[in-house]
């Protein structure tokens, strides 16, 4: 496909989030182009669990997580692809009651938005997840939480975006904002100029990096998580089951994502310094979690310049996919953990092993909404390393604020406006 001089949306990036907002805008009537610097879902989209859950999130995902789980549903039928969602559940086992306590906030909430979830007992769980020899606490199940195949999930959507008339563009970077008289009037690519009323910032790890180019300070931060796949295995769980220090989904392809749960890499970046303010409460929270590293990653992003001009090589175009190694160890640990608990792991292939980085907010919720200091852009990004799930939901409340119909849950608690630095967002001439 070839670059439009104007479309009425412009959306940067082709992950779960920027196609599901084109699929949206699409099916209401709206000329969009998607610019995908890399390939379609090539980031976060395809290198996650993937995991569609209500179970566990912060209280203001809950609408827009139970809406997403209707929509996936859908999403086969509304693509025409195949996604790969099964509702076959979710279940987190307790290994003490300090664990099952921490459920506690996420039941209570649950119970208020009427998810079906029930906790269990042990002998309910040796009937729902037999062939543990380890004595759990209790577990949290809720039948309705899923599993989709990121790999096919977000092309399946982009390729449903096209044929309800959306242009989507790979090895497409968008290299800034093109703004007229203090908005927006489209967005400069590589292949050049694209005119637009609104343009939709769904970068992922990136979206940072372009609004500080335009002098505005969107708070987040990179995590990374490794995950393996095995070859295919019988006679193992069909649900998704996530233990204290493990977690694994049976894939379409009959082998199992794997993960060490609880345990992610934090490089130290020079974003590290600057936004240490705003994640100070999340790092003292989350502190046995986020492992902190200081590697080469700090070089690699002090290098990147932060001002850049647009009629030249972007850092953008230098990166077309993020591709981090992952962290052996922690994979290695992932493996051992899952075997003690499920000794029929005992004889898993590894067939793959990969990484990715996760774009995290100070809160650990995404900002969904317009950045009100300059009209036009739209941000959705900083999903926090749980966007797959809520992707369909996301994509369709971006395409309703845009378009002015009834949004599909209230956007406010998503408003850019709460972290305390956007009150000091500015905006480059
Ligand atoms: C290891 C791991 C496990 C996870 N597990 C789960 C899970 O089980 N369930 C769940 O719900 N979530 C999970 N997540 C999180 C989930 O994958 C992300 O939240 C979600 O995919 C974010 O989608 P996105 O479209 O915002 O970002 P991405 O998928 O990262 O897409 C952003 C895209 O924007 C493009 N881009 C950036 N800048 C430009 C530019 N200037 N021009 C053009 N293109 C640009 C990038 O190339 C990229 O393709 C996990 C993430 C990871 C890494």
């Amino acid at each position: 496909m070839s670059l439009p001089a104007q479309s009425d949306v412009a959306v940067i990036g082709g992950g779960i989030i920027g196609a599901s907002t084109a699929l949206f805008l699409a099916r209401q009537g709206v000329s969009v182009t998607l610019c995908e610097k890399g390939r379609i879902g090539g980031e976060q989209s395809s290198r996650n669990w993937g995991w569609c859950r209500s179970m566990g999130r912060d209280a203001r995902e809950i609408p827009l997580a139970v809406e997403s789980l209707r929509l996936w549903q859908q999403m086969d039928a509304l693509t025409g692809g195949q996604t790969g969602f099964v509702a076959c559940g979710i279940v987190n086992l307790g290994a003490s009651d300090r664990e099952l306590a921490a459920q506690q906030t996420w039941l209570e909430a649950a119970r208020r938005h009427q998810i079906a979830t029930r906790e269990l007992a042990a002998a309910d769980i040796a009937a729902l997840v037999p062939g543990s020899p380890r004595r759990w606490a209790g577990a949290v199940l809720t039948p309705g939480d899923g599993r989709a195949e990121p790999a096919a999930a977000t092309e399946a959507i982009a390729a449903a975006a096209v044929r309800h008339g959306a242009t989507v563009l790979t090895g497409c970077a968008v290299r800034g904002l093109d703004t007229v008289g203090g908005r927006v009037a489209g967005v400069i690519t590589e292949r050049g100029r694209l005119a637009a009323a609104s343009v939709v910032l769904a970068g992922g790890a990136w979206s940072r990096l372009l609004c500080g180019n335009h002098g505005l300070d969107l708070p987040q931060l990179s995590v990374l998580g490794s995950v393996l796949r095995t070859a295919p295995l019988s006679g193992l769980p069909e649900i998704s089951v996530g233990g204290p220090d493990f977690a694994f989904r049976k894939r379409r392809d009959g082998g199992y994502t794997v993960a060490r749960r609880g345990a992610s890499v934090t490089d130290i970046t020079p974003d590290s310094f600057r936004l240490f303010g705003d994640f100070a409460p999340a790092l003292i929270h989350d502190w046995r979690e986020l492992r902190l590293r200081l590697g080469r990653r700090f070089i690699t992003e002090w290098r990147i310049p932060r001002r850049f001009a647009l009629d030249a090589t972007t850092p953008f175009e230098r990166m077309r996919v993020l591709d981090p190694a992952p962290v052996g160890r922690l994979l290695d640990a992932g493996r051992r953990n899952l075997v003690r608990a499920f000794p029929g792991f005992a004889d898993m292939v590894v067939a793959e092993t990969w990484a990715g980085l996760m774009d995290v907010t100070p809160d650990a919720v995404p900002v969904i909404g317009p950045a009100a200091v300059l009209p036009g852009l739209f941000l959705a990004t900083g999903f926090s390393g749980h966007g797959f799930g809520i992707g369909p939901g996301a994509g369709r409340l971006m395409a309703d604020l845009i378009t002015g119909h009834a949004p599909l849950v209230d956007p406010a608690p998503f408003r850019l406006g709460r972290f305390r630095r956007s009150a000091a967002l500015v905006r480059a001439g």
